[in-house]
């Protein structure tokens, strides 16, 4: 009781991932680093009274400067680093004829899903860890060494529109670094309970940029937060990997629509590449089905647990008039794509501070360093 009239707003919500971000952020020994992933950045103003669907990166950079963060980096550098190795990885597989179709895997629901599911199918996912857990691999390692920081010291925040990405920090296997990669993570919903508990005054706040180079990130990674991003990040750099020339059309609009699957043959110089992209579980299941009786012929499937994708995900702020749920994920999908069109770099290769990374520190796309760090294994829980 004591507790709530102290915390009004913290009791009401019983948030709390909220409340060790909150303490850790009070705490002086600590570094704190944030990572907030593309679609937050779309919704998150919706709690401020601003409209659906508002964009509002810099708004957002500095409110999380002003909680108290020494770092602002941004899951979106991890989107960017995702793409590297997943379009090499699909590039591998293609060339190899190996495990395909090739799953992605950043969709902690989706993951889980086929280790409960299909564990028979775990060879076709993606070996990529999510965005989320590469960031968090890269911050308590390359970052560490460049703010010349001490790991321990390190206390790595993560802001998800998804209330299924604690689970995937939390599995054992997510200590790359040789420390829990990712030390929290918070919905959108609870970042903007922390700053209204602030007293930040998020509406007016000017726009920042996020702290380089770990914030650095280009159109592709952005539209990892709508249904067909991941996708569409995917097929810009496999394009130009594979052709060695620059893709035709950079919006590849096809795999954009609202429907639960969208198929294409996509031609690559002279590989004809077939892809589906699936939103929702249930929409998977006749190509898993397919899959098992060996009657696919796909080489990339995308998969995103959520109706729309991250936009739409279970840690966003809600919107409680089903009327205004539809216009509310227009327009963060609108706002995506808008801020894709946006930025100069739309191509994951061409982030200059990913090509540093390489250079500096993971060598190459799958190699040595950037398989310990980057990608993971999968185990069946199937009950027995
Ligand atoms: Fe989480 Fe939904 Fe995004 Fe999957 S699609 S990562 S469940 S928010």
């Amino acid at each position: 009781m004591l507790e709530s009239v102290k915390e009004p707003l913290f009791a009401a919500y019983n948030i709390g991932q909220a409340k060790k971000v909150r303490e850790a952020l009070a705490n002086p020994q600590l570094f704190k680093v944030v990572q907030c992933a593309p679609a937050v950045r779309v919704a998150i103003a919706e709690e401020f009274g601003l409209n659906l669907g508002a964009l509002t990166p810099g708004k957002m950079a500095a409110a999380l400067r002003r909680l108290g963060f020494n770092k602002v980096y941004d899951t979106n550098f991890g989107a960017d680093l995702t793409i590297m190795e997943e379009g090499n990885e699909l590039i591998k597989r293609v060339t190899e004829g190996k495990d395909l179709p090739l799953f992605t895997s950043c969709c902690p629901a989706w993951v889980k899903f086929m280790e409960q599911a299909y564990p028979e199918l775990l060879k076709n996912l993606s070996t990529c860890k999510s965005p989320q857990q590469m960031q968090g691999a890269i911050i308590k390692t390359y970052g560490a060494k460049i703010n010349n920081m001490d790991p321990a010291k390190i206390f790595s925040v993560s802001v998800m529109p998804c209330t299924c990405k604690p689970f995937e920090s939390d599995r054992p296997e997510m200590m790359a670094s040789g420390y829990k990669d990712v030390d929290v993570v918070i919905t959108t919903r609870e970042l903007a309970y922390l700053i209204k508990d602030k007293g930040i005054d998020f509406a007016n706040l000017p726009d920042e940029g996020f702290d380089l180079p770990l914030g650095d990130y280009t159109g592709a990674a952005t539209i990892f937060g709508s249904t067909g991003g991941v996708m569409e990040a995917a097929l810009r750099t496999a394009y130009e990997i594979i052709t060695k020339n620059p893709i035709p059309k950079i919006d590849i609009e096809f795999v954009r629509g609202g429907e639960g699957v969208r198929t294409a043959t996509v031609q690559i110089g002279d590989l004809e590449l077939k892809i589906a992209v699936v939103a929702g579980l249930k929409n998977v299941l006749p190509i898993l089905e397919d899959l098992k009786k060996g009657k696919s012929d796909y080489h990339f499937i995308e998969v995103m647990a959520c109706p729309e994708g991250c936009i739409s995900g279970g840690g966003q702020p809600k919107v409680l008039l089903e009327e205004y749920r539809g216009i509310a994920y227009k327009n963060r999908k609108d706002a995506i794509y808008k801020h894709d069109s946006e930025l100069k770099l739309r191509k994951s290769h061409e982030n200059p501070d990913i090509k540093k990374l390489y250079d500096e520190f993971l060598g190459e796309p799958l190699g040595k360093q950037s398989h310990h760090l980057l990608h993971t294994k999968y185990k069946s829980r199937k009950e027995k």
